[in-house]
């Protein structure tokens, strides 16, 4: 027994933007319970580490991070919560003996009273998946950056075969409407002027009535005060008319797709049980790019899938010359306990996979710094988040959700108007032109 009544926490969150909004979740929790957030450089009582577990890599970070905070002079309450936590549950004390909390991603509700059930020395062990109880019980939204995240949408039916998202986070449940809708209001009450809508398969939300994401979509379009909405992540297979529809009729939609493609072989495609082909995919982006020409394209990318070979691998390659992408995420396959794919043959060498992976980041970076480029000399709105590097400079993203860094006198969570005058791999450079009303 440690740390036997913590009065201040620290949430670490890991992985997803679906960790990051339940990591504030499990704060705001923590909060109502009288705890305080832990100041910057101080140890707090209680840490939770919220985990990720989809590819190796980052589920080991956490036993790493617990043997650092074992060493500490006064070793603090430990929570491993997140998918690492649901996956391997019981496991955890068993390899980091100083676990003092184990709690999954459907049952984080129960925090505060798992932290009291630990003070009194008892097995604090939840890994229950009750879908969506844990909204009903969690305390109001509390202050707000510009930018918020919002989950609407939960789980994964659709099981490809390298993924550990429909074991760890359950079958896909879609939160109602209405909750959804007045935890917008509220966000937008506490300070937000941008909310992405979340899911592992946001673009799969459906209610009861059989409204999909673009409904959602609209009705917080209707909400004052709010000026930016995106959502993320999405499956090609759920990219309705709707809501490519939405695209072209709903302007605080931001001109901004993630849409995973993982890779450009259709053979490849079929092991992974993507259900959508090279081509498929390119279709859908057309009719995106009919309905908002200036959308900018970002996707997911595994390298070295089992089997892959060097033509299937030039084919993911073809992919992202045909598409242009602005932004993406690539990874190296990583063989995960209990997915199809970690017991297929042909598991490819290491280093097959660090030479792919470096020429598919060349060639995705290589994109991502045309895009930018090709933004140099437009007008745009810039949603000011956080202070930059220099004294009067601030960041803000564009609707390309491209980082801009300027010289203004306008504060965080202004929107301002700005001319991008130059462009680098991963930010650019602006000049403030007027502010826009809010
Ligand atoms: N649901 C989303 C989708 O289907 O695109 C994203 C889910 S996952 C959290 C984010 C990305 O992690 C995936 O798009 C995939 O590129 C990558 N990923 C998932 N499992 C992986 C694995 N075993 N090895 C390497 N990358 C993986
Ligand atoms: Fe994982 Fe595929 Fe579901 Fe995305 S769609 S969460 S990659 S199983």
């Amino acid at each position: 027994m440690k740390s036997p009544d913590p009065r201040t926490f620290e949430v670490k969150s890991f992985g997803c933007q679906m960790n990051v909004y339940d990591g504030e979740r499990m704060a705001e929790l923590l909060e109502a319970e009288g705890l305080s957030a832990a100041a910057e450089g101080e140890e707090a009582d209680l840490v939770v580490l919220n985990t990720c577990h989809i590819r190796e890599r980052a589920a080991e970070k956490v036993y790493s991070d617990i043997g650092r905070l074992m060493k500490r002079d006064q070793a603090p309450m430990i929570a491993v919560a997140g998918c690492v936590a649901q996956a391997e549950g019981a496991e955890i004390p068993r390899r980091a003996p100083g676990v003092d909390i184990v709690v999954g991603p459907q049952a984080y509700h129960n925090l505060p009273e798992l932290v009291r059930q630990a003070a009194r020395g008892e097995r604090a062990f939840d890994t229950a998946m009750p879908p969506l109880s844990k909204f009903g019980a969690l305390p109001a939204r509390r202050k707000q950056g510009p930018s918020a995240f919002l989950t609407v949408q939960e789980g994964c039916d659709k099981f490809c075969t390298y993924c550990v998202v429909p074991y760890t986070r359950g079958a896909e449940v879609s939160r109602p409407f209405g909750a959804i809708v007045d935890e917008a209001k509220a966000l937008v009450d506490a300070g937000a002027r941008e909310i992405t809508l979340l899911g592992q398969n946001v673009n799969g939300w459906r209610d009861g009535d059989g409204r999909g994401l673009e409904a959602l979509i609209v009705a917080l379009d209707a909400i004052p005060g709010l000026a930016r909405i995106r959502y993320t992540t999405s499956h090609p297979n759920d990219m309705t008319e709707g809501l490519i529809r939405a695209h072209a009729e709903v302007e605080k939609l931001m001109p901004y797709l993630h849409l995973p493609v993982q890779s450009g072989s259709d053979r490849v495609l079929k092991a992974m049980n993507r259900s959508h082909s090279a081509e498929s995919y390119l279709r859908i982006l057309e009719r995106v790019r009919a309905a908002r020409s200036d959308i900018a394209l970002s996707g997911d990318f595994i390298v070295g899938f089992p089997g892959e070979t060097e033509a299937e691998f030039e084919a993911t390659l073809n992919m992202v010359e045909a598409v242009g992408y602005a932004q993406a995420f690539s990874f190296k396959y990583s063989p995960r306990p209990g997915t199809p794919a970690a017991t297929m043959e042909d598991q490819i060498a290491p280093e097959v996979m660090d030479e792919r992976l470096q020429r598919l980041q060349a060639a995705l970076g290589r994109h991502q710094l045309a895009f930018n480029q090709a933004s140099v000399g437009k007008r745009a709105a810039l949603l000011l988040e956080r202070p930059g590097r220099k004294p009067g400079q601030l960041i803000g993203k564009s609707p390309w959700l491209q980082s801009v860094h300027l010289e203004t006198d306008a504060a965080i969570g202004d929107l301002i108007e700005v001319e991008l005058l130059s462009a680098g791999p991963n930010s650019l450079a602006g000049a403030q032109l007027m502010k826009v009303a809010a």
